[in-house]
């Protein structure tokens, strides 16, 4: 990495100190339990470049001693076979948590499918419930690149309160949420997307910019506030190498701190979802109480 002016926000730091404190969560709950938690992933046809991201997942839970089930659907499936897999997993005491590869294939209604996942199992927080339950500031589970890219910066110890936050995006999975973790973490928040009038004169605005649009070099350092902080979501790749969307030359030249690609929210992500993941089965095992089991305390 070239020596710039701006502090490196990496990622790999950060998800080493979550993944460690996962794995002790894992350990203790595989000796109160007697198994441990098990992530199931749910894929349908073998699309290469959400294959790369599977296999990351599937080493993350190795890492942290997650269990992990990989249920594979031909490509050519139907979207009832589709629900049917989910209706099992959602069913089966074993499973705490359920993430479904994307993208599916283009006959199966990607909104039928987040409906069927249990959203107590829904640990990268697709389903409705959960994307409302951030809506209105409660603890559902979060999408987890959202939640990494606000992560980062938390862990970073970089001020947000108060803060004019400027979020290039308004996905459901990446841009919307990540608007309204930092809302919640008190920043003033500008969320842009394809149809922003001069994106530039909005970015210049941003204490913290996060971009997460899938356009290589949308972003460049004439276009940053000085000594704001860059959060890059982007992952493309261009001449068969990983870039942001960020230019990092000229933006690290103007930034105070930002993000590098690879190397900054990506390793997070993975990190974020684990977490999650270990979140769901404590609470699906506090709901497991024999209904012999006295309820203190009223409506639980
Ligand atoms: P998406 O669903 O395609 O959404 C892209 C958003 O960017 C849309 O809201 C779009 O606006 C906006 N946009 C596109 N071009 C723009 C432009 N020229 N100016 C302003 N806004 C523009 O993508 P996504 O799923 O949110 O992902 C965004 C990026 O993050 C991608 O590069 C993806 O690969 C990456 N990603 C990274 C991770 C990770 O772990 N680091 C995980 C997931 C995704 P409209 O709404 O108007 O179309």
């Amino acid at each position: 990495m070239p020596d710039t002016g701006a502090r490196l926000l990496e990622g790999a730091p950060i998800a080493a100190e979550i993944r460690t404190a996962v794995a002790e969560s894992v350990v203790n709950y595989r000796e109160r339990v007697g198994r441990s938690p098990l992530l199931a992933i749910l894929i349908v046809g073998r699309d290469a470049p959400s294959m790369v991201y599977l296999q990351q997942i599937l080493k993350s839970c190795d890492l942290v001693g997650i269990d992990r089930r990989a249920v594979e659907l031909d490509g050519e499936v139907t979207e009832r076979a589709v629900i049917e897999a989910l209706a099992e997993l959602n069913a089966d005491p074993t499973v705490s948590g359920i993430i479904v590869q994307m993208p599916l294939p283009p006959t199966i209604r990607l909104r039928a499918i987040v409906d069927a996942i249990d959203p107590a199992k829904d640990i990268d927080g697709i389903h409705p419930l959960n994307a409302g339950l951030l809506r209105l500031g409660y603890d559902g589970f979060l999408p987890a690149t959202a939640h990494a890219a606000v992560e980062i910066l938390r862990r970073s110890g970089i001020e947000i309160e108060g803060k004019d936050a400027v979020i290039i995006g308004r996905s459901t999975v990446v841009g919307m949420p990540a608007a309204f973790l930092l809302v919640r973490e008190d920043a003033t928040v500008t969320v842009c997307h394809s149809r922003t009038v001069d994106l530039a004169a909005h970015v210049r605005r941003g204490d913290i910019v996060v971009v997460a649009a899938g356009h290589p070099g949308l972003v460049t350092g004439d276009m940053l506030k000085p000594g704001a902080v860059v959060v890059d979501v982007g992952i493309n790749v261009v001449d068969g190498k990983l870039v942001g969307d960020v230019d990092f030359e000229s933006a690290s030249r103007v930034a105070s701190a930002i993000t590098p690609v690879p190397g900054g929210v990506g390793p997070l992500t993975n990190a974020m979802l684990i977490s999650h993941l270990v979140r769901a089965a404590e609470a699906q095992q506090a709901q497991a109480r024999p209904l012999s089991e006295p309820v203190v305390g009223g409506s639980a």
